[in-house]
């Protein structure tokens, strides 16, 4: 009969204990700060200004937030058992 052997190369794996419900445990998530349904909504009506010509110079400056409303992600940490989210420093 041998032995199990234990893996002692574990993964790095950063995680915190989470404060709120004392038990979870944090790990790193990525997740988006804006509301995606603003960002469509400035594209759609950035383009419509562009494709019309009114207001094009509006319309490149919503279109271009509307752009990073959907793109922009923000590093947490999420605990698994309540769903706190803390923002890394
Ligand atoms: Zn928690």
């Amino acid at each position: 009969m041998s032995e199990k052997e234990e893996t002692t190369a574990a993964p790095v794996v950063e995680s915190v204990h989470c404060r709120l419900c004392d038990g979870g445990t944090m790990r790193r998530a990525l997740i988006k700060p804006y509301n995606l349904n603003v960002g469509i909504v400035l594209i759609v009506a950035g383009l419509l200004c562009l494709a019309t010509g009114v207001l094009a110079f509006f319309g490149l400056l919503a279109f271009l937030f509307g752009i990073y409303f959907v793109w922009a992600k923000k590093d947490v940490w999420l605990c698994d058992k309540c769903g706190a989210i803390v923002e890394r420093i």
